[in-house]
């Protein structure tokens, strides 16, 4: 059974239910540049402060998505594809994604970090997807949905590789624009910010954008409704359009019916993860 279908308004606990994507990348790096510039230069803030309008006109990415599908699973190519244009249309980034190869077995129950570290191949960004009702050994409490392998950093673009994984009765929603997103250098809305617990208005703390809102703790997204529930200390302390970048926000654990986009400052990070991380300069079409 679902962990889902326990959870009853608050879906807080989809946080449980969703993948994290982080730290799964431990394996030595081969072959893989680590950009020691990126740091010398100060790209963190100083360039990280760029204009997305210096990067549109043709300077357009289109990415190769190579599928896998496992275990009698499968993906509707256009409906995937047409929903990650969609999403990333504001980095000017679009995929063509390829037709699926397909493995006819898979236990019924696996390690997915050895998936995606099996199945990473240069020169493409790798979705596998993984049948219904599939077991996860990494799963504790509720179910992983979907995950990328390692989340790339601008002071490391080394880390990370663009796999991800996920389930087939999410492959067709915004989890995968989630777990791509993560391939491109994003990080979650929650992640802790200490210096700016609100608002993250930082560069170099929390999810290192610096236009995102850090949903509040405690607080939960109506699964049905994807009304935001706070706790009364955060009562009437956010506007209803603060309250719309926490919930539509594509990199929250909002039911993925309640997401709708990206904002401005996580499209110039994918940019810039671009700009230098080879693994993804790689996957690109040109
Ligand atoms: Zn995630």
């Amino acid at each position: 059974m679902s962990f889902k279908l326990e959870i009853s308004v608050f879906v807080f606990l989809v946080f449980l239910t969703v993948s994290i994507g982080l730290g799964c990348n431990k394996s030595q790096l081969k072959n893989i540049p680590i950009i020691e510039d990126v740091v010398d230069q100060n790209y963190i803030c100083a360039r990280y402060e760029i204009n997305l309008s210096e990067y549109t006109s043709d300077n357009h990415f289109k990415f190769k998505v190579q599928p896998i599908v496992f275990g009698g699973a499968s993906i509707n190519i256009s409906t995937v594809q047409t929903l990650l244009n969609k999403d990333f249309k504001g980095a000017n980034i679009s995929f063509d994604i390829k037709k699926p190869q397909v493995v006819s077995f898979i236990p019924d129950e696996i390690y997915y970090t050895e998936y995606l570290e099996d199945y990473y191949e240069p020169q493409q960004i790798t979705i596998l997807v993984f049948p219904k009702g599939i077991s996860l050994k990494e799963e504790r409490r509720g179910t992983i949905q979907g995950a990328a392998l390692g989340i790339p950093e601008i002071s490391n673009p080394a880390k990370g590789k663009p796999i991800v994984f996920m389930r087939e009765e999410v492959v067709h929603t915004r989890i995968t624009s989630h777990e791509i997103a993560h391939s491109f250098g994003i990080y979650h809305t929650f992640t802790p910010d200490p210096n700016s617990p609100i608002l993250g208005k930082s560069c170099i703390t929390g999810d290192l954008v610096s236009t995102t809102m850090v949903p509040i703790e405690g607080a939960g997204v109506g699964n049905k409704t994807c009304d935001y529930y706070l706790p009364e200390s955060f009562k009437d302390t956010l506007t209803q359009t603060q309250i719309e970048s926490i919930v539509t926000n594509i990199a929250s654990y909002s039911p993925p019916q309640c997401m709708e986009g990206f904002d401005k400052g996580q499209f110039e990070r994918m940019r810039k993860i671009i700009e230098i991380n080879p693994r993804i300069q790689d996957a690109m079409i040109r």
